[in-house]
């Protein structure tokens, strides 16, 4: 989605995939200055040990603490955290009101902190659904700490599931259940989902998750892990660019890539 959007805009830059082994991470962000180049994406595993090679830190991304994106301005690293406001904004842009509304998050990983962090901004109260239930009462306590909101913990069963539901507006998918291979699983029974509720899966492979697809049998309003995808993707692009991101050009490329990856 990058390159064509460098593409679209005219500008002489280039987006490649760097496998960093363990041990290398150090080296390969000295490279990054030494380099000269205007920013990078990190992704798992080393969206948290980067953070002790970057100069500064936005604060969102000291909140989550974990960095998928750096910018390099004058030799300096900055580190951010885009996926927080990549599922914001597929809200936002799919007509979702969130300010005063009643969030359940299912997960308590990476994507989750990010999301819970942005969230917590506009949302009336936040329950967290996790597996382990200690990860999630982490989570719960940094948020306590840095925003004024409610938020609840409870263990990602379907007993919960079925009480947290009657009293939620949206509910968003942070865990990897319905990723691919897994196609066919899903974190919520098709009997607990309602119509007024708004499903947001984050996972975007496959594009239409189970949970998507039963969520719409049942008449939810429901967004796509693909948005999240493309807006984070489009924060990321114009903090190295300082330009608009050509939403709509790096949509088709993610959505072409995607149904390459799944034909
Ligand atoms: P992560 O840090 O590894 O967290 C995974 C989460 O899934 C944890 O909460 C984990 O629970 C839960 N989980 C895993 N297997 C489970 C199972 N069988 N039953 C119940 N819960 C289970 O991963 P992440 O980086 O947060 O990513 C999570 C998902 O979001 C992935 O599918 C990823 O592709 C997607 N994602 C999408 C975007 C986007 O732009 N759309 C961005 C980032 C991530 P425990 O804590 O109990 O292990």
């Amino acid at each position: 989605m990058h390159n064509a959007g460098f593409r679209e805009l005219g500008l002489d830059y280039a987006y490649f995939a760097f496998r960093v082994p363990k041990g290398c991470l150090k080296s390969a962000i000295l490279g990054v200055v030494g380099l000269g180049m205007v920013g990078l994406n990190i992704t798992i595993p080393h969206k948290l040990g980067v953070l002790k090679y970057l100069d500064h830190l936005d604060e969102d991304a000291s909140c989550i603490g974990a960095v998928n994106t750096v910018a390099n301005r004058d030799g300096r690293l900055y580190g951010y955290n885009t996926d927080g406001i990549g599922a914001l904004r597929a809200l936002e842009q799919n007509g979702v009101i969130i300010k005063g509304k009643r969030a359940a998050l299912m997960g308590a990983g990476g994507a989750s902190r990010a999301i819970a962090f942005k969230l917590s901004d506009h949302v009336k109260s936040l329950t967290i659904l996790n597996r382990t239930t200690p990860r999630a009462a982490s989570l719960a306590q940094s948020l306590k700490r840095h925003k004024n909101i409610e938020v609840n913990v409870r263990k990602l069963t379907e007993e919960n599931l079925r009480e947290i539901l009657r009293e939620t507006d949206i509910l968003i998918n942070a865990t990897s259940v319905g990723m691919w291979p897994n196609i066919n699983a899903t974190p919520v029974g098709e009997g607990l989902l309602s119509p007024g509720l708004t499903v947001f899966d984050i996972i975007y492979n496959p594009i239409q998750t189970r949970l998507l697809h039963d969520a719409s049998k049942k008449g939810c309003r429901v967004i796509r892990g693909v948005d999240m995808l493309v807006y984070q993707g489009a924060e990321a692009f114009e903090l190295w660019t300082g330009m608009n991101a050509p939403i709509e050009i790096m949509r088709n490329a993610v959505m072409k890539a995607l149904r390459r990856k799944s034909s």
